[in-house]
């Protein structure tokens, strides 16, 4: 015990991206925190591996939030803020689509991306311009309303386009724009990002994947998505946040309904007054909470109510000649049978064939990400988890390499050459792998999904309602912010937030 003190203002269990910028933002406000993180190194997710001496990134295809240097956006600018220094390189393009009938490679800029579709589908410009201007002009008010809270009279008149279209699908949004199918297929390939068929996905949810992807572009770490772990680390250290690593969290303890503190699996008990937590509440209030009588009922009713979104499953590919010298043209291409967005979702429940996929040449953003002459290719898919619940111990094997198999096959026909001549090395990550090494609950890394009768704005709006363990906080993708990179680091705020208000309140 001689390595922790006898209590902390605050516990964070995990140190990954939500649960550093949580400690971050608490450390600024000079609160003394410590972070267990189960691993021996910082990062989750947000991390890299070596193969055959090649550096390989784990996760991130591309990160929203981050900004041009002379138009930061949130995430960019606290990095900036706390100095934590970051070589940013923006993706090149939005994405390529390989879809039915089109092949279109598409650019970030709100009239850029439109005059690419109207090169595809003559005549769609004004259409396609004024989808994404409503699609801007939601996630800025998104972006205002989740800082700052106003009457629902405020709300519409300053926010209008957000109050008029936060109770459709994005189906019915998009259907209201009159648009030939191949503008739509064209405007479609990001919603594996937030995984619910159109029918299902709030309108305002795909607004801001739209506002931000197409408006202000991606961004990747030079150094992979471990750069930003291991700097955050660093910068909390320097802070005063004590950081250990190899600590798995096995119980919250709780007293009189509010957290005190945690046990590690060695037997540590540390006390606290306020806890993070980056694991999923399913996870914390089945298994977690010590004693289990602290466990409100509505807990657990919350958890099974919710729907868990999507998993990841990737081949990654380090192949044995340059993009260039194989052909390989785009950063980031979506490919896909359909653009039926339902049916892909439907598909994501199966363990395959999946007929919409993305892929990621690495050295296409950043040349120098793997030796001369060689480059990196990764394809991926993200299936619901509960298609990856029915697979046995025994078959896991077969069911990773079939996949692999129909992946490979499908992207070597559209590179025209058979990526298994250029393979130096070859890791598969499945749902099983992600549960593995970050404990997410059934490897689930979109938190839960986004749809119309569990609504980002209702889930604002019931967010006290939902709070069932006093001085316990959630971060992590399973938060308000939902998934993806940036979202962490914004989970990670929002629930330091919560803490730094509650302090307030209770010091009153
Ligand atoms: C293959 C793949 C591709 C992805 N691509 C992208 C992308 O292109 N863009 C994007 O924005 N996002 C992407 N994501 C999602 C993104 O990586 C995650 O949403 C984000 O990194 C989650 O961060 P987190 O801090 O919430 O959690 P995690 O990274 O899951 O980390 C949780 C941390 O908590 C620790 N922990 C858990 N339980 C305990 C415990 N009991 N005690 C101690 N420590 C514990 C874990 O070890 C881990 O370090 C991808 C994910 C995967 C798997």
């Amino acid at each position: 015990m001689k390595y922790y003190k006898d209590h902390y203002d605050v516990i964070v269990i995990g140190g990954a991206l939500a649960g550093l910028s949580a400690a971050l933002m608490l450390a600024e406000k000079g609160k003394d925190v410590l972070v267990l993180e189960r691993h021996n190194l910082p990062g989750g997710v947000a991390t890299s591996f070596v193969r055959g001496g090649i550096e390989i990134e784990a996760a991130l295809h591309e990160m929203m939030y981050i900004g041009d240097k002379d138009n930061r956006q949130k995430v960019g600018k606290f990095f900036d803020r706390l100095g934590i220094d970051i070589d940013w390189l923006k993706v090149p393009e939005a994405y390529h689509a390989s879809l039915p009938g089109i092949e279109a490679t598409m650019h970030p800029g709100l009239e850029t991306f439109s005059k690419e579709v109207d090169a595809v589908v003559p005549g769609s410009y004004d259409k396609v311009l004024g989808l994404l201007n409503l699609c801007a002009d939601v996630y800025s008010s998104v972006n205002e309303l989740s800082v700052r809270s106003m009457s629902k009279a405020q709300m519409l008149l300053k926010h209008e386009a957000f109050v008029k279209t936060a109770g459709y699908s994005t189906k019915e949004v998009l259907d209201s724009f009159d648009l030939p199918q191949k503008a739509l297929d064209l405007l479609a390939p990001y919603w594996i990002y937030v995984g619910s068929g159109f029918s299902d996905l709030p309108f305002t949810i795909y607004a801001v994947l739209m506002g931000e992807y197409v408006g202000n572009g991606s961004f990747i770490p030079r150094k992979f998505s471990h750069e930003m772990s291991l700097k955050m680390a660093e910068k909390a250290e320097e802070m005063g946040v004590q950081i250990e690593y190899r600590q798995h969290v096995d119980k919250i303890l709780v007293k009189d309904g509010k957290a005190c503190g945690v046990r590690t699996a060695l037997g540590h008990e540390i006390f606290a007054d306020y806890v993070i937590c980056s694991a999923y509440p399913n996870t914390v209030y089945t298994k977690m909470i010590e004693p289990a009588s602290e466990v409100p009922a509505e807990a657990i009713k919350m958890v099974n109510a919710r729907r868990l979104s999507l998993s990841a499953y990737s081949v990654i590919l380090i192949l044995d000649k340059s993009a260039e010298e194989l052909g390989i043209k785009d950063y980031s291409i979506f490919r896909g049978k359909t653009m039926d967005t339902d049916e892909c979702y439907r598909e994501l429940g199966t363990l395959g064939p999946y007929s919409y996929l993305t892929c990621i040449c690495h050295n296409l953003a950043n040349p120098d990400a793997t030796p001369p002459g060689t480059c990196s290719f990764s394809i991926t898919v993200l299936p619901r988890v509960d298609a990856w619940k029915t697979v046995t111990a025994d078959d896991y094997d077969r069911v990773k390499h079939e996949i692999a198999d129909q992946l490979v096959a499908d992207m070597s026909e559209y590179l025209g050459f058979d990526l298994k001549d250029h393979v130096l090395e070859c890791v598969i990550e499945t749902p099983v792998t992600v549960a593995r090494y970050t404990g997410m609950y059934n490897g689930c890394i979109y938190g839960y999904a986004h749809t119309m009768e569990d609504h980002i704005v209702a889930r604002l709006q019931t967010a006290d309602a939902e709070h069932f363990i006093d001085h316990l906080e959630f971060s992590g993708a399973h938060q308000i912010s939902g998934d993806g990179m940036g979202p962490a680091v914004v989970n990670g705020w929002k629930a330091a937030k919560n803490v730094l208000n509650t302090m307030e309140k209770e010091a009153e």
